[in-house]
């Protein structure tokens, strides 16, 4: 039987996704990013999910001057980052090719680098962004575990482990791995068969479910998958009080039995307001095998 894990992590049903949070034309100020923060309180959500990389290395220290105008966001939110991807950019000096690097040493470099950019004691939850096929994960291991001791961290996880590389990896950390972060949405299905669901299952972790929306595929223009979506969704919405058509793509993905935590990455306070209803959707059975066929364009095998 596999041991309950002494370091838990639970995101709720939404988290607010930070990677596109300067991608808009005209760039949010403290004061306004600290208010769409206190927006998505007001709708229920109480993590930020960001990580080292978003923004070019830049989004960090966006979020850690909004939490300087409103410091009481600090109390508020649980704060998840992640780390362990390096880019050509003046932040890293040698780098000229895209690269993973989850060594222990550059994890905790990193991690203490957040701490400082957001202006944070304790990370509430740090993951390994990508697995880094050059690092033994016996060191990667210990880095994350020297985090947790010093009390830097307050849980561990990884994000995009397939479930060989998570199991690995937990067992060198003694099953403290709180979740893994993938990608999942009715245009991206590989959790359900790939193994990914089954073992939170197995190990009664919630997973975190990023690009829920495709990164925004499935209302774009001339996308032949989402279009078949959007049409199906608009068929269904009334039988749910008209819910928003996103609304019920995320009340799609929270009604896996893992209930995988929706990382909300819209920048438009309002789609996160209609958003979240999601949360109080139960789709039936009908719907929800609908809303995969519509997706996939064929019928179930
Ligand atoms: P997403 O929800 O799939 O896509 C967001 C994009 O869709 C935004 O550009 C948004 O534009 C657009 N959008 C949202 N609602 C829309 C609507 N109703 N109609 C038209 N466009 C709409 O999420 P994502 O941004 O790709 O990912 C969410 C979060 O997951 C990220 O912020 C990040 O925290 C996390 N993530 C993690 C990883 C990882 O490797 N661990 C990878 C990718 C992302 P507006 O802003 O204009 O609404």
């Amino acid at each position: 039987m596999t041991a309950p894990n002494p370091f838990p992590f639970d995101a709720g049903d939404f988290a607010y996704g930070t990677w596109r949070l300067l991608d808009d034309e005209v760039q949010p100020t403290p004061a306004e990013l600290a208010a769409r923060f206190e927006h998505c309180f007001a709708a229920g959500i109480d993590t930020i999910d960001t990580a080292e990389i978003y923004g070019l290395y830049a989004v960090e220290a966006a979020i850690g001057g909004a939490l300087q105008a409103n410091p009481e966001l600090k109390e508020k939110f649980r704060f998840v980052t992640k780390a362990g991807i390096n880019i050509p950019s003046q932040e890293k000096a040698g780098v000229e090719i895209n690269q993973y690097h989850a060594t222990g040493d550059n994890l905790i470099a990193c991690a203490e680098k957040s701490l400082r950019l957001l202006g944070l004691d304790a990370l509430d939850l740090f993951l390994v962004h990508r697995p880094d096929w050059l690092t033994p994960p016996e060191d990667t291991a210990a880095g994350l575990l020297q985090l947790l001791e010093e009390g830097k961290v307050k849980a561990i996880g990884v994000s995009n482990y397939t479930p060989s590389q998570f199991e690995t990896l937990d067992r060198l950390v003694d099953g403290k791995l709180a979740t893994n972060q993938i990608e999942f949405c009715p245009l991206h299905l590989a959790p359900i068969y790939d193994g990914s669901f089954d073992q939170c299952l197995q190990k009664k972790i919630r997973p975190m479910a990023w690009s829920p929306l495709g990164g925004g595929r499935i209302f774009a223009d001339g996308d032949e998958a989402g279009t078949r979506l959007c049409a199906y969704l608009g068929k269904i919405s009334p039988e749910y009080d008209n819910a928003p058509l996103d609304a019920l793509v995320y009340a799609w993905i929270l009604a896996h039995p893992t209930r995988p935590t929706v990382i909300l990455g819209s920048n438009k306070t309002s789609r996160i307001s209609s958003g979240v209803k999601g949360g109080q959707i139960s789709l039936s059975r009908e719907h929800w095998y609908g809303i995969w066929e519509a997706a996939q364009g064929c019928s179930i095998p």
